[in-house]
């Protein structure tokens, strides 16, 4: 391709996103397709001579967009928000268009100093102390995971990473049930093992693991003879937005001097707002916390903020220098390759400079202030609407509901009758084992006449 030709299609292609965006209502939200449906119409094999951009763009609307779940659609409620905000949009074009390996501060000085400052803004926006100093991760899976590395690095005085894992101490780790499946999948690939995941019951209407059964499980493993290593604590649990009680579950870490990390992925843009932070009062005590941007705030995937009380631990956990890699001279720079698994890495804080400029930090704290009432104008609506029942009330902007009188197996057809439907996006949940209704809002289009519509839908689908 010709640069006059990909500027004439890069014209284009922004005027179909900017349609895309305005259209989206007519569409509907979970793709319906069947499975086979999208690979039936590449393909088999890559052509040997060149199509012409205007094919390969015909193709896109026919081939892909029928299969595309429509994650930027007002009428999502399912799962947590992915938003994509313009100006993140364009901030990440600018991203692709330069395409920087910015792995070390010499592979792009911009990039690493743009990064420490973003990050140091989202930190003063969520009211985080400063001493906390943070990094973009792909993913909160990611955060976790270098964090959990970490709790066991330190716990086995900087061997595990030389001597592997055999005829190590028996490490454990504790969490409570409402915590995200990504916890489990660190554990499983830091070699800890799942049995060494302990997982604290819960108590309270925040569903936080209860302090007095964390410490007494700590006490316990510690006379069998384990080696406590960590405790991963939740701000908006994925289930239902639970919340640890943090100043309580701190303070017991620090007691047993266990590494502390805070998954608050979903609920940590909420912070911005200070009247939410008592949702995770006590945080200022953790060693880790991670949010994602990249959810409820508006910059696109991927931009996971993940803050550390002190990365040293984190940076001997993970550091690697090879000669190719090291900066002469000018130690000192952060390197944040350090401070993650990938070496290679985006150019992402760009996306946030674009966003929390564009709209300054009010506008975005309004837009989120509106998603929490609309959610609890709604939960109070079904509330009282005898067919349905609230299972837990709105954590921010997300609660559980279910029809009032039905088993497990038509509250999961209800979800689906909806989806199958397409005019809104649902998906359930367990809870007390038991299906709940799961629903958030938080896309950064929804209007609160799209919720009112919500309740229609839901209530038209009932019967
Ligand atoms: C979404 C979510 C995750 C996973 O986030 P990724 O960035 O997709 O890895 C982890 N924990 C919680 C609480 C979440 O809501």
């Amino acid at each position: 391709m010709q640069w006059d030709e990909f500027s004439e299609w890069g014209a284009k292609i922004s005027q179909w996103a900017a349609d895309y965006h305005t259209t989206l209502r007519e569409r509907p939200v979970r793709a319906q397709t069947e499975p086979g449906d999208v690979a039936a119409l590449i393909a088999p094999s890559a052509p040997e001579g060149p199509h012409a951009m205007s094919e390969i763009m015909e193709d896109f609307e026919r081939v892909v967009m029928p299969g595309i779940t429509h994650w930027q659609h007002p009428r999502f409620f399912a799962y947590f928000p992915a938003n994509a905000a313009p100006p993140s949009m364009l901030a990440e074009m600018l991203v692709s268009t330069i395409a920087a390996q910015c792995m070390l501060w010499q592979t792009s000085p911009a990039a690493t100093e743009m990064e420490t400052v973003m990050l140091d803004w989202l930190r003063q926006a969520i009211g985080l102390p400063n001493n906390f100093s943070g990094v973009i991760q792909d993913s909160a899976s990611s955060a976790t995971l270098v964090a959990v590395l970490t709790m066991r690095e330190r716990a086995l005085n900087w061997s595990g990473n030389q001597s592997g894992l055999s005829g190590a101490a028996r490490l454990r780790i504790y969490c409570s049930e409402e915590v995200h499946t990504s916890v489990d999948r660190a554990i499983w690939v830091a070699g800890i093992g799942q049995d060494n995941l302990v997982r604290i019951p819960i108590s309270g209407k925040l569903r936080s693991m209860n302090p007095q059964l964390l410490k007494e499980a700590i006490q316990s493993d510690i006379a069998a003879g384990y080696c406590p290593a960590g405790i991963i604590a939740c701000t908006g649990g994925t289930g239902t937005g639970a919340c640890d009680d943090l100043s309580e579950v701190l303070k017991i870490s620090k007691e047993f001097d266990l590494y502390s990390h805070v998954d608050a992925a979903w609920a940590g843009a909420g912070m911005i707002c200070p009247e939410f932070r008592e949702l995770w009062s006590g945080v200022e005590a953790a060693d880790s916390v991670v949010f994602n941007p990249h959810k409820w705030l508006g910059a696109q995937f991927d931009c996971s903020a993940h803050f550390l009380a002190d990365p040293t631990s984190l940076v001997k956990t993970l550091a690697i220098q090879p000669e190719y890699l090291k900066t002469h001279g000018r130690d000192g720079l952060i390197n944040y390759s350090e401070w993650s698994v990938p070496l290679g890495r985006r150019f992402r804080a760009l996306k946030l400079w674009f966003l929390l400029r564009s709209y300054g930090l009010e506008a975005l704290r309004l837009r989120l202030r509106n998603h929490v009432s609309w959610a609890e104008d709604l939960a109070k609506r079904l509330e009282d609407n005898p067919q349905f029942e609230i299972v837990t009330a709105p954590i921010l902007s997300l609660f559980t509901f279910r029809l009032t009188g039905f088993d497990d197996a038509a509250q999961i057809d209800f979800v689906n009758r909806i989806n199958d439907d397409g005019q809104i996006y649902i998906t359930q949940t367990k809870v007390d084992g038991k299906i709940a209704i799961r629903f958030q809002i938080g896309q950064f289009d929804v209007t609160e006449a799209d919720i009112q519509f919500a309740y229609k839908v839901m209530c038209e689908m009932v019967n």
